[in-house]
């Protein structure tokens, strides 16, 4: 196991890492930037490195930076958390070229799943379903045109480089793909560097189903479930269940061994999370993530696992110890991601948090690196922490969540829990019923 480990990201999931790695006894080197010299993650560990001024570019994304923080250090091993550098295949090589282990998957392999197209091309050789669609990018406005016409409106042109929802653009007809084709590819461009764009059939009421795996690079890999992300805004995801109120577990477990098969013929190594569209019964890929995911809790308390740990004991060289066998979906869990932000506008609310009081009792767990007195600075994410509950049934998680969601006090600053404190009484929530168009539409007509 590692001695030390260096983790190259800040906010609750700089802290989350931070106690995987103390469990395991490993010491821990924070590495922040000037915006983050009070964080928790900085308070918390073992020893702390300055990376550089606030703008992730010059601070989290600087690799020279980064390198000197583990040389420095003697960290043996770099944790990229989720966002920032977590899925870019040639720090990982970087990191190599320097004997320094990357905890994640193999560069080969962020690098193919980082290609929406590409990882399309793969994984349905190795037998995902996938969304039917152009068979590689659209070059030729014409050929998309007559692709369009084969798959029937709607289309969906998405960028290859893809995330975050952008460069994404729906059409109803051929009028209206010219002017998407344009736009995504203008989209991406400027995102991502990148323009090449390909056609997915565009799915009126799909539910977001995602797969979590684990594998060992050496040809063991299992699955621990799925998560229900149908919750979106603007393709974000909001809530998150395990496990789906829309699968049975026969289902669950015929979709979670293909993808554990996939992952096995693969070597993947690591954690990864395969993400569907579900509808009408049928699975349909869209991508899959080679990293932590934000959502990850809700699968660590239906399964006791602690995903985290699983991932620096792989990176460390480990074989896969858990077996399929030793995986159970116990009960219910439910995360609600709340912002620093308006909960009707949803505009960002950095500022000074006065009074922080989270919720406690049994199956609640709150993961947040925000403290009373601790001020959000503007220039990161508006994520202030994560309320986890956990209960034997959906219902009583849902009862739950809403007393959780009532002892939450975070005075200074708006946040989103209002938008959950209304969500939790909603109907259609409390009986499962919603696809990755509901919030968006109870949002447009006044909650
Ligand atoms: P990104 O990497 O930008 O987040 P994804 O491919 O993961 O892009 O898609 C994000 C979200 O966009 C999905 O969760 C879903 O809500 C929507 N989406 C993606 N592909 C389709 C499709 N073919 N039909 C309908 N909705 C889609």
């Amino acid at each position: 196991m590692f001695d030390k480990i260096l983790i190259a990201n800040r906010g609750e999931i700089a802290l989350r890492i931070l106690r995987a790695a103390k469990e395991l006894g490993i010491a821990t080197v924070a590495v922040h930037s000037t915006a983050d010299a009070e964080a928790m993650h900085v308070k918390l560990a073992d020893e702390s490195v300055c990376l550089g001024p606030p703008p992730a570019r010059d601070s989290y994304l600087n690799i020279p930076s980064l390198l000197a923080a583990c040389e420095i250090t003697g960290a043996e091993a770099l944790h990229p958390g989720y966002g920032f550098l977590a899925e870019n295949a040639r720090f990982a090589e970087i990191l190599a070229d320097h004997h320094i282990a990357f905890v994640g998957p193999k560069p080969e392999h962020i690098r193919i799943m980082g290609d929406k197209i590409e990882a399309k091309r793969t994984v349905t050789r190795l037998g995902i379903p996938c969304v039917p669609g152009s068979a590689g990018a659209i070059k030729e406005d014409s050929e998309a045109i007559s692709v369009a016409k084969e798959l029937g409106y709607p289309v969906l042109v998405k960028a290859s480089a893809g995330g975050g929802g952008r460069g994404m653009k729906v059409a109803r007809s051929a009028d209206e793909l010219s002017v998407a084709l344009e736009t995504a590819r203008i989209e991406s461009k400027a995102a991502f560097g990148d323009d090449s764009v390909y056609l997915e059939k565009y799915l009126e009421k799909p539910r977001h189903i995602e797969v979590q795996v684990l594998g060992d690079g050496a040809g063991k890999a299992i699955h621990l479930g799925e998560r229900e992300c149908s919750l979106q805004r603007r393709h974000q995801k909001v809530w998150e269940e395990c496990p789906s109120p829309a699968l049975n577990s026969s289902q669950r477990f015929e979709i979670g061994e293909i993808c554990a098969a996939a992952m096995r013929k693969l070597g993947y190594a690591g954690l990864g999370t395969i993400e569907f569209l579900y509808e009408d019964g049928q699975f349909y890929f869209i991508e899959m993530n080679t990293r932590i995911q934000v959502e990850h809790p809700v699968t660590e308390m239906v399964t006791g696992v602690d995903l985290v740990n699983e991932q620096i004991k792989i990176a460390a060289g480990s074989p896969l110890t858990l077996t399929q066998d030793d995986i159970t979906i116990s009960g219910h869990a439910i995360e609600c991601r709340v912002n620093a932000e308006n909960a009707a506008t949803f505009r960002p609310s950095p500022g000074t948090i006065a009074y922080y009081h989270p919720p406690g009792g049994l199956g609640v767990r709150v993961d947040s690196a925000v403290y009373g007195g601790y001020t959000i600075p503007p220039t990161y994410d508006s994520l202030v922490g994560k309320l986890i509950v956990h209960g034997r049934t959906r219902n009583e998680a849902l009862m739950r969540l809403r007393r959780s969601l009532d002892e939450f006090i975070i005075d200074g600053i708006d946040t989103t829990i209002p938008l959950f404190q209304t969500l939790v009484r909603n109907a259609d929530i409390q009986n499962g019923l919603y696809d990755i168009h509901w919030l968006e539409k109870f949002l447009a007509t006044g909650g």
